[in-house]
């Protein structure tokens, strides 16, 4: 009985314990073990995150890093090692977030790469007719006299340098991208009609590229017009938001005509600057390709035909590769022109035969290491995706307050509609109101009109809430809401809309945990289940015992903290025994129970603090 307490403890020094490796997925015995701690005081420090995982449950390894770090462990860079054998490989949860990726894991191997364009604006501002002329362009300087295909994307050369433009033009593909993970572009260039000026989807377009994070080149387009006013364009534009170079801002802008041609030169130069500037792509052609279908369709004669526009690495003829929730090998590649290329390397898009099923727009191709693993991949990822179905796709205004706590947001982005401008700006006073220090309202699109497809894939792709006011949702949009998991809360009366977002935000406030102590028993009899496990015959003394939390004393002192996985009166489950009684208690990690311990059982309950202004 008075053996040293510390031998039943494992204990790990963070001092003396190298940086952690931690994988995709873990459970939270495995994390445990993998530091070198009880598991109980992992679920100690989960709790105190907010996050009520028993010991067997499987924690995300985003998760899994915070909780070693806030144990005072450090955490090894990157994913877990790179298993080489074929099953494990085959087994390992693929990335799914864009950033990890199209991360570099061996970043002195990267060069430059082109640029990849998307070009927005308002419709008949020019988009298409812009997007004609540099194709023609680019035609006419390869030389290649055939006719290009189209392949969804188009390449511009520029003093012997690449650009690439999708060749869908709007927010609405380049958002619908976004939403299903791929952030595939790296400037956008916002057509603006001179004659025209700033009109409804010249706002959308902004908000889009800045909800993204992707810096703007204005074209000033239809400049061969008489009736153009560039300088009211130029003002309309810094109203929004977008300050152009000239009036101190960082926002180049470009006179155009896609008629005439004129300034088309000045426009490519001032993408490859406003590149080179901020961007700077970079890629590693060395390492198996990994890219974003830019179109894809079922050809009657050629089977499933994807446009791949690769991102990193090289795709190669008869690679094994994983698109979206579809998996086959590159049996053909092709370029624009339609002949047979061997590769495509970083920026460069390639027609890819060989699929089993047509992916969509926006999912991601990787290479693999055979097919096999391949249709592995898929399994699990279709397998993951139908567990994952219930849960929240996206930020909602419950679960807001859990992602505070982990790091991951300290805004609540909003993507507001309203029926007129002036209820509009009412909404957004009121709510600049309520927001907290804490907490901010980060408005990435303030439109009018009834909510669309287009919004809710914004607000998809950027983890966004929808707020109506006053305004409908389309039959289609709501659908699209459901199956993206997208919360849309619809109100018109503001005083509602503001106090749910009250309440929203003292959700976010850090919870407090409260824990009551229910009762105790005291070990009597310690009976082994299997190999390791320990169920403690136990009496209670006072109060009662219930699932939810336990404290093991020893002598008087705190030795363990776990989870109580059962209790029980003979041979059944119970909720709970009161004083007086005996039973059984297993608890979810700790099987060191010795005579006469004293197992202390308590509930916790997360309560929201109310926002303080
Ligand atoms: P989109 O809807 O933005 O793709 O616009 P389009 O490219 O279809 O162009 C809309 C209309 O504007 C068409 O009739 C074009 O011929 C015309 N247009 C496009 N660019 C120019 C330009 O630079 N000058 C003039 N005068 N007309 C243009």
């Amino acid at each position: 009985r008075n053996d040293n307490v510390q031998s039943t403890v494992q204990v790990a020094d963070p001092a003396t314990r190298g940086a952690v490796e931690i994988p995709d997925s873990i459970t939270v015995k495995e994390l445990a073990e993998l530091i070198g701690i009880n598991s109980a005081d992992v679920i100690r420090e989960l709790i105190r995150s907010g996050i009520f995982a028993t010991i067997n449950q499987t924690i995300d390894r985003d998760t899994a890093a915070l909780v070693t770090e806030e144990l005072g462990f450090q955490v090894a860079e990157g994913g877990p090692a790179a298993a080489d054998d074929e099953e494990a490989e085959a087994e390992k949860a693929p990335a799914t977030k864009d950033d990890d990726i199209f991360a570099e894991p061996e970043p002195d191997k990267v060069v430059e790469r082109a640029p990849i364009v998307t070009v927005m604006g308002h419709v008949d501002h020019g988009k298409t007719s812009l997007l004609d002329r540099i194709r023609e362009t680019a035609v006419a300087e390869g030389e290649r006299g055939g006719i290009t295909q189209h392949i969804g994307a188009s390449e511009a050369t520029v003093n012997g340098r690449r650009i690439v433009f999708l060749d869908t033009p709007g927010h609405e593909a380049f958002t619908a991208m976004r939403a299903r993970g791929a952030k595939v572009t790296d400037i956008a260039v916002l057509v603006v009609a001179a004659d025209d000026g700033v009109m409804p989807q010249t706002i959308e377009a902004i908000d889009h590229a800045k909800a993204a994070g992707v810096p703007i080149v204005v074209a000033l387009n239809k400049m061969d017009l008489p009736d153009g006013k560039p300088d009211r364009v130029k003002t309309e534009l810094s109203e929004r938001g977008v300050i152009i170079e000239e009036y101190g801002g960082e926002t180049p802008l470009v006179p155009v005509s896609a008629k005439t041609g004129d300034g088309l030169d000045d426009l490519l130069e001032t993408i490859l600057l406003t590149s080179d500037a901020n961007v700077e792509p970079r890629a590693n052609p060395d390492r198996p390709g990994i890219g974003t279908v830019v179109e894809a369709e079922l050809d009657r004669g050629r089977g499933p035909v994807a446009t791949i526009l690769v991102r990193t690495g090289t795709l190669e003829q008869g690679d094994a590769v994983v698109v979206g929730n579809t998996s086959g090998k590159a049996r053909a590649l092709e370029d624009s022109t339609g002949r047979r290329i061997k590769s495509a390397g970083p920026s460069s898009a390639a027609v890819l035969l060989g699929l089993s099923g047509v992916p969509e727009a926006g999912d991601i191709l990787r290479v693999v290491e055979s097919e096999k693993i391949g249709r592995n991949q898929v399994e699990q990822q279709l397998l993951a995706a139908e567990a994952k179905s219930d849960a929240q796709g996206h930020a909602t205004l419950e679960d807001l307050y859990r992602q505070i706590q982990m790091g991951q947001t300290k805004e609540l982005r909003i993507v507001l509609k309203s029926d007129v401008q002036g209820s509009l700006g009412a909404v957004v006073h009121a709510l600049e109101q309520i927001q907290t220090e804490e907490v901010r309202f980060n408005f990435l699109l303030e439109g009018t009109g009834d909510i669309t497809n287009n919004d809710i894939n914004l607000a998809a792709a950027s983890d966004a809430v929808v707020v109506g006011f006053n305004v409908r949702i389309g039959g289609t949009a709501r659908q699209m809401a459901e199956a993206e998991g997208v919360e849309v809360r619809l109100y018109d009366i503001i005083y509602k809309l503001t106090e749910d977002m009250e309440a929203a935000l003292a959700g976010m406030l850090e919870p407090e945990i409260v824990e009551t102590v229910q009762g105790r028993a005291e070990v009597r009899q310690i009976f082994r289940v299997g190999k390791n496990q320990q169920i403690a015959g136990s009496y209670v003394t006072d109060g009662r015992i219930v699932r939810g939390g336990a404290r093991i004393y020893r002598n008087g002192e705190l030795i363990a903290a776990d989870q109580i996985a059962s209790v029980r009166r003979f041979k059944d489950d119970v909720r709970e025994v009161t004083a007086g009684f005996e039973c059984g208690i297993a608890l979810a990690g700790f099987h060191d129970f010795e005579e006469f311990d004293v197992i202390e059982s308590f509930t916790s309950e997360t309560i929201a603090r109310a926002a303080t202004r």
